[in-house]
């Protein structure tokens, strides 16, 4: 038994916990949970030892029916009691592993992936950092069913305009319970609209990360009466909620992405890293921006990106590097929303930003104008294309983009692109309102 796993059935015992729940994710990054009730002939320990059989056969992107066994192994570092459940039988929670009965980790399991890809970079005594910054909306329904913000607030409003202040409060202080950072956190850019940033960590606490703070958020929101939603583009005309992924290399202490002697204070480095992410935007866009709607947030004039160019400043860019220096250094990568899957997302981006750095992919100069007002001469004489804008040609760029294929792994990869296209072939035989609005006519 390894320590971790002891203190967590000390804390276990001390505690009035009632139920565990061994958690995992889908494909989509959704998060799936079985409980355990301790006490009813479920041992804590046994679950250590032998892990919990399941049917993986209903989970998205997963196995077929003829072979459903997989099997959950707890983390035992991810241990925490959920502070929005009553205290008195408590409940509690741990991420698992997902193996095949046979003992060998999933290849369909996402935390697996993520995994695997910072075991080889950890082998070469590197760590990958990431600091996410999801954005969601506070919503309501009228009687008609039609949703609408709960307030009329904008960018670090205060109450009474922002009424999101008492719900930020309780989760920050819920998430700190958690052992999570949660960092600063405010009324965003449209009316209802929240973000709160995750500090930034190695990236598979920070993966975790993502997963409870949106949980955590529903729930909470939930408890208020409202609902809680990281749909990208809820509201026509209005910012959409974007994830955007602070990301940094460190070799021990050491941030590689900083060098106090060059003019900008960026090592050759973290200009190879931003290289590889542009090379591969295409691609990572179907991964870190998955869903149809993810591509109506993706338009000019909200803040979101839409050209494939970086700048130091610039907010119209696909990857902004901040101005902080030193340890702090970083580049922002602005094209996720919150409806990626976190362990997926980050494995892509790490991926493409180390085929930039091994092969020295030169992202040229930063562009520091609006790119949004840029006319179609400026944009082809500077060269800057375009990332996909719609999830159609998303797929089609992962189709072709072996790096990133390979990072999500033939398995997921797979089952990744069938979901896709049957989302994608969904949608285009739908007939929309606003369709009949405009043509009805004709
Ligand atoms: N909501 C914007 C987006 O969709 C980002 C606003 C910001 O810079 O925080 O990416
Ligand atoms: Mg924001
Ligand atoms: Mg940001």
């Amino acid at each position: 038994m390894s320590n971790a796993q002891e203190k967590v059935i000390n804390e276990i015992n001390e505690k009035d916990i009632k139920f565990v729940r061994l958690q995992f994710v889908d494909i989509h990054g959704t998060p799936k949970n079985i409980s355990v009730s301790l006490g009813k002939g479920e041992d804590i320990e046994e679950l250590f030892e032998d892990g919990m059989l399941f049917d993986g056969s209903s989970v998205d992107g997963f196995v077929e029916i003829h072979e459903s066994d997989l099997l959950l192994r707890p983390d035992a570092e991810t241990f925490s009691s959920l502070p929005w459940r009553p205290e008195e039988s408590g409940v509690a929670r741990l991420i698992c592993d997902i193996y095949t009965p046979e003992g060998k980790p999933f290849a369909g399991d996402p935390r697996s992936i993520l995994k695997k890809t910072l075991e080889k970079l950890e082998a070469k005594g590197l760590s990958y950092n990431v600091g996410p910054e999801p954005e969601f909306f506070i919503i309501d329904q009228d009687v008609e069913g039609n949703y609408f913000p709960i307030d009329q607030g904008g960018y670090f409003d205060v109450e009474p305009t922002d009424l999101g202040t008492d719900f930020r409060r309780q989760l920050v202080t819920d998430l700190e319970k958690l052992g999570f950072n949660p960092e600063g956190s405010h009324h965003e850019v449209a009316p209802g609209q929240n973000e709160i940033a995750i500090k930034f960590d190695n990236a598979l606490k920070t993966a975790d990360a993502v997963i409870t703070f949106k949980q955590a958020i529903k729930a909470i929101v939930d408890t208020m009466g409202y609902q809680a939603t990281f749909m990208p583009k809820p509201f026509f005309g209005e910012n959409g909620s974007g994830m955007h992924c602070h990301q940094s290399l460190f070799k021990g202490n050491e941030n590689l992405f900083s060098d106090e002697n060059s003019p900008d204070g960026l090592s050759q480095k973290s200009k190879y890293f931003v290289g590889g992410i542009l090379k591969h935007a295409s691609a990572l866009s179907a991964v870190c921006a998955p869903t149809i709607n993810s591509y109506k947030r993706l338009v000019p004039g909200y803040e979101a990106p839409v050209y494939k160019a970086y700048g130091l400043k610039n907010r119209s860019a696909l990857i902004r590097i901040p101005a902080a220096r030193g340890k702090a250094t970083r580049i922002e990568y602005r094209c996720p929303d919150p409806t990626c899957n976190p362990y997926l997302a980050f494995a892509a981006m790490l991926e493409a930003g180390l085929d930039g750095v091994e092969n020295k992919i030169d992202p040229g100069a930063p562009v520091e104008q609006n790119i949004y007002k840029m006319s179609e001469e400026e944009l082809a004489k500077s060269g800057i294309e375009t990332i996909p804008s719609s999830l159609w040609e998303a797929y089609h760029a992962l189709e072709e983009d072996p790096i990133i294929k390979n990072a999500l792994g033939d398995h997921i990869y797979n089952a990744f692109l069938e979901l896709k296209k049957a989302e994608w072939d969904d949608y285009r035989i739908q007939v929309f309102g606003y369709e009949q609005r405009k043509y009805m006519s004709i």
